[in-house]
């Protein structure tokens, strides 16, 4: 049994700031994260692409931004457990909550931050028979490290904004970049349609028109496809296939917490982001309020106001004082440590 402040379902960029916020008002948090490493979607689905709304970061990529938050942090010493899945909430009593994970841990605290974004996430499969077999043998539903795709025949099929910047971004390090989408209009932004048919027509990349059917296999790892294209079947070397076809948002265990639930999201005020649950708040991308934006600062600031309700619960015998981390002495002495 683990007793601590604060409990963080989630290390993504978001249930990493709660740390900080947690921590300049002296609490202690444990964080959890099925994935076996921090950074949520920032780490899994763009590492390598750049981010330019963080406030303050003209421009960072997503494992920057998650190596960053860890830095920043540090001073507070959260402990974390990964590759574990938070499955059960029960209230106990004296306003106090217990959190089991799926390989035994147990949790007990006064606050419970579900920070746990799009959930499980999972990505969503073309209808391509068999294409289980080639995962993580040519196929890839994201790009992990860029050089690894260096010299390789890179095939990419989607027509949103992944599927584009990823047809850009590659140009310079596969040994060639074929582009396949279904129809010719695209949901990813303008500009980058643009820049892609301007790399086409100058025979930088190649784009097809036309939808992968097929896959063909030398011993284990891919080497070609079958396109189906107006004009009839195509056959394309390809040793790496990267299908850009989206997201699904699983809410997974917490959508079993007992928390009011809104379209697949938890239900929280404005104020202190807490959900219908005294003492269990959600924050960052799981979260639902009129006008909530899925943007990392938005979920910044609600780590902020979280917190301070969360010290209420965690200390009620004591006075919560507002510090600017500018001006705190305690505060300065704990973060130059960074
Ligand atoms: C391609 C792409 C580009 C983007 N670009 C931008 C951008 O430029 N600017 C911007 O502000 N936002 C951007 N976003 C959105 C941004 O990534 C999200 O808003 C942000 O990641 C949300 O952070 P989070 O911490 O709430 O959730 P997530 O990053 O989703 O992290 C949630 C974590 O919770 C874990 N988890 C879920 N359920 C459980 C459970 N039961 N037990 C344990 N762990 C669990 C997950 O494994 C995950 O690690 C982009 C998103 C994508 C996909």
């Amino acid at each position: 049994m683990i007793h601590t402040d604060a409990v963080i379902v989630g290390a993504g960029p978001v249930g990493l700031f709660a740390v900080f916020e947690l921590g300049l008002l002296g609490l202690r948090a444990h964080v959890i994260d099925v994935l076996d490493k921090p950074g949520g979607q920032c780490a899994e689905f763009y590492p390598e692409k750049p981010i330019y709304d963080i406030p303050g970061l003209p421009a960072c990529t997503g494992q920057e931004l998650t190596d960053n938050l860890m830095r920043q942090i540090r001073p507070f010493e959260p402990v974390f457990h990964f590759g574990t899945s938070a499955q059960r909430l029960e209230e106990l009593p004296g306003s106090r909550w217990r959190l089991t994970t799926d390989d035994g841990l147990v949790f007990e605290a006064p606050a419970i931050v579900v920070a746990a974004g799009g959930g499980s996430f999972t990505p969503k499969k073309p209808p391509i028979p068999g294409i289980e077999r080639y995962e993580g043998h040519g196929v890839d539903y994201a790009v992990r490290k860029i050089e690894a795709l260096r010299g390789q025949r890179v095939v990419i099929s989607g027509g949103g904004d992944s599927a584009l910047d990823w047809t850009i971004a590659l140009r310079d390090v596969a040994a060639r970049v074929t582009l396949i989408h279904r129809r010719s209009d695209f949901r990813a932004a303008p500009d980058s349609v643009r820049r892609m048919m301007a790399l086409a027509e100058q025979g930088e990349i190649d784009f097809v028109l036309g939808e992968v059917s097929t896959l063909q296999a030398d011993g284990a790892e891919l080497c070609g496809i079958g396109v189906r294209t107006e004009a009839g079947m195509v056959d394309l070397p390809c040793d790496r296939l990267l299908p850009f076809f989206g997201l699904t948002m699983k809410m997974g265990p917490v959508g079993d917490f007992g928390l009011a639930l809104r379209g697949g999201r938890i239900v929280v005020d404005t104020e202190k982001f807490e959900s219908n649950r005294r003492g269990v708040f959600a924050i960052g991308d799981i979260n639902h309020y009129p006008g909530k934006l899925k943007l990392i600062l938005s979920g910044f600031h609600e780590a902020a106001l979280m917190a301070q309700q969360a010290f209420r619960y965690a200390r009620p015998e004591e006075r919560l004082l507002f510090q600017y981390t500018t001006t705190s002495t305690r505060l300065k002495e704990k973060l130059e440590t960074t």
